[in-house]
């Protein structure tokens, strides 16, 4: 299992992590006016491929495994 840990001061709601998620369990929403993403499925559903990391230029998400 994975823990997906998302940076709120980093992120900037971009939504390029949801776009190559394979199991699409990243979206973005808003908060306080702020554009974020958040894990909105099944975060057991997550595979560890690292496409989110590796896609995020401002290094806001990170994926450890448990
Ligand atoms: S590691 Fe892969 S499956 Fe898990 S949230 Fe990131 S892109 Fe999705």
């Amino acid at each position: 299992m994975y823990i997906i840990t998302i940076d709120p001061d980093k992120c900037q709601g971009d939504g390029d992590c949801g776009d190559v998620c394979p199991v699409k369990i990243l979206a973005v929403t808003e908060i306080n006016g702020k554009k974020i993403t958040i894990v909105e499925g099944n975060v057991d559903d997550c595979m560890g491929c690292g496409s989110c990391t590796a896609t995020c230029t401002h290094e806001a998400i990170t994926v450890q495994e448990v």
